[in-house]
């Protein structure tokens, strides 16, 4: 069985953070019962390889859109489990707040500088991009799509002197034009949530279905998380119903531009 690979967003304290983020303590159970359960983590990279054997436990930890707690909360706890993960940062928004974000209603939270990034690959983390200014993909003309993934892979190469080999879609959400220029702008592989729909066409870049962990996941409902095979019915539909609730945010944007 493929390793599972989990999304997460936000790990912080304040407890006005919309759907997507989990506290600390929260993290650290799943991360300790991962531990204890006899699961390594893998990089993405390590995912794509397949450099370990199949009867082995393993887990992929992502995190999208790069926010500044993360080197508060989630790096301390991995590290303490040695555990290492990849993060998919917003290229034009390093070291900002996020003002990409229309749920204007919240508050707003800062993303990782330069600094920071480079912190967390000292530590064994990999670095993904998560498109230049989280707009959803699908709805870009194919000039500004071609610009935005190459754009954003070339800022986060050369500011992190690193190659960049993959990215998340904003939203979790693509479709083929968006897996063909990704792979053409050289991304070895596309993260999206959930299972997406990969019946039409064959993309060259690998499509990585992620399993969101979200506010509301109890310890037994994580494990599950964990421990269901891959494209299980059961992922398929909730993360059906949380894409969708994260497109009204799409929606948002486009009506205001
Ligand atoms: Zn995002």
């Amino acid at each position: 069985m493929l390793p599972p690979v989990l999304a997460y967003h936000l790990v912080d304290r304040r407890m006005d953070a919309g759907i997507a983020w989990i506290t600390p303590k929260r993290f650290e159970r799943q991360i300790a019962w991962l531990a204890e359960s006899g699961y390594r983590s893998l990089s993405l990279s390590e995912y794509l390889r397949r450099d370990h054997a199949a009867a082995e436990k393993r887990v992929v930890i992502t995190f999208d859109d790069g926010y500044r707690s993360l080197v508060q909360y989630a790096l301390p706890i991995l590290s303490r489990y040695h555990f290492r993960a990849t993060v998919f940062v917003i290229a034009g928004y390093v070291g900002r707040p996020n003002l990409w974000d229309v749920k204007f209603f919240l508050p707003r939270f800062q993303h990782l500088d330069w600094g920071e990034l480079r912190e967390l690959m000292q530590s064994g983390w990999e670095i993904g991009s998560h498109s230049l200014n989280h707009d959803y993909l699908p709805a870009l003309s194919d000039r500004q799509l071609r610009r935005d993934l190459s754009l954003s892979r070339q800022i986060l190469q050369e500011q992190l002197q690193a190659p960049v080999a993959h990215l998340s879609l904003p939203f979790g959400r693509g479709d083929q034009r968006v897996y063909r220029v990704a792979h053409e702008a050289g991304y070895a592989s596309v993260s999206i949530l959930g299972s997406g729909d990969l019946s039409s066409g064959n993309p060259q870049s690998a499509i990585i279905s992620r399993r969101g962990v979200y506010l509301w996941d109890s310890m037994r409902s994580f494990q599950r998380r964990v421990e269901a095979p891959p494209d299980s019915k059961w992922q398929y539909w909730r993360q059906r119903a949380i894409s969708a609730f994260s497109l009204g945010t799409v929606m948002v944007k486009s009506v205001r531009g």
